[in-house]
């Protein structure tokens, strides 16, 4: 057990909105911790469309998902948010003094006096690979993110897929593996032709097995794998030695725990008011993708308009003794000292 930390604001979401909330909230002086189950920032811009253009930010007439969020991390910069990727916000319950105790599916407790959903369309969750008795080895044996690289070292390693998951982890955990096997249904990649080709390389060089096929059964005790059997388009089978299996086919969206969270979810998105963008329960926000109120547009551009007024209504919760003055970033140098300009 973990000591709880303790923040201003702890958002759920590293999507375009919950990243330009950290910016909002850091002109009033408050500290943000971002949850996000994915393993980087940018939400449905990164993990969906990464290379498509996007037309509709102001002052931006083309820029990419990935190039957006890119400069959104940048412009958050100045306010060294602290960021909890792979984990799911998975609890959230009111204390005796008023703050709200926000729990992970990793069981890190976080403390604010205000939360702020930015969970877009849900989270983002790996596709269970059919595979009978699969879960009994999920969490010990079998993993659907790499958390730490290092707890890959000198294990036998067994990855499955062919986008740019299943390659990145490829080459990332090659040289710290025992041994590690790359498995696809067929002989060619979605991922990008620079990784295809590095894998390619480690191949030919020894340093890895690729082969042609599908995992079709597991072999352990306890949690724990020892081997996969592998069944090639031939029908024939061999059995591999195997410590930790890596699954990389894709994700769903689920909305997932933010349903229990008692904040009267209505058809899946959370009713707020449009002033200051809170829910029914004082103290949790939401803003982006995932929430409703008449003419809510889902746009990335709203989101940030959101964030905006969310800030506004947050400071008065956190510092509810001080004052709010309004003021410009291009004339402000209270302002230009916190974004360090
Ligand atoms: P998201 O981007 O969905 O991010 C939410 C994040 O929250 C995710 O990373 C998710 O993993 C995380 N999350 C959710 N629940 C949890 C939980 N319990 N624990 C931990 N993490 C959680 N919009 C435009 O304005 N212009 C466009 O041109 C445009 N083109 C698009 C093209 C495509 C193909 C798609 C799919 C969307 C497009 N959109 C466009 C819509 C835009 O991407 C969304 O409006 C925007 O991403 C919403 O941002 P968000 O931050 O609210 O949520």
């Amino acid at each position: 057990q973990t000591t709880p930390i303790e923040t201003d604001v702890v958002i759920i979401g590293a999507g375009p909105a919950g990243l330009f909330a950290v910016f909002e909230l850091g002109l009033l002086d408050l500290k943000a911790h971002l949850i996000d189950i994915l393993d980087r920032p940018g939400g449905q811009c990164t993990e969906l469309y990464p290379e498509k253009p996007i037309y509709d930010i102001p002052a931006l007439p083309v820029v990419t998902g990935q190039k957006l969020v890119d400069q959104l991390m940048e412009q958050i910069k100045p306010f060294n948010p602290t960021f909890h990727f792979g984990e799911m916000a998975a609890g959230c319950t009111k204390l005796p003094d008023g703050r709200w105790k926000l729990t992970t599916d990793t069981g890190k407790e976080l403390i604010a006096p205000v939360i702020v959903i930015a969970a877009g369309a849900g989270s983002f969750v790996p596709k269970r690979p059919p595979i009978p008795g699969i879960e009994a080895y999920e969490g010990s044996s079998v993993h659907y993110a790499v958390r730490k690289m290092e707890s890959f070292r000198d294990k036998s390693v067994l990855i499955a897929g062919g986008g740019d998951s299943a390659l990145d982890w490829t080459l990332n955990l090659a040289p710290i593996a025992k041994s590690l096997t790359l498995v696809h249904h067929r002989d060619g990649f979605r991922a990008q032709a620079h990784s295809v080709n590095q894998m390619r390389e480690l191949q030919a060089a020894g340093k890895i097995n690729f082969h042609v096929a599908s995992v079709k059964s597991l072999h352990g005790a306890d949690g724990q794998l020892h081997a996969a059997t592998l069944l090639h388009h031939d029908k024939s089978e061999h059995q591999i030695d195997v410590d930790a299996f890596l699954p990389f086919f894709g994700l769903t969206i689920k909305l997932g725990p933010i349903a229990e969270f008692g904040i009267g979810l209505h058809e899946n998105l959370i009713p707020v008011d449009t002033a200051k963008f809170e829910s029914e329960q004082p103290g949790i926000f939401g803003i982006g993708d995932i929430i409703t109120y008449p003419g809510k547009l889902k746009l990335i551009l709203s989101g940030f308009h959101e964030a905006a007024l969310m800030a506004q209504a947050a400071f008065h919760i956190c510092r509810p003794n001080e004052k709010l003055r309004f003021q410009y970033t291009t004339s402000s140098s209270n302002l230009q000292k916190k974004l360090g300009v």
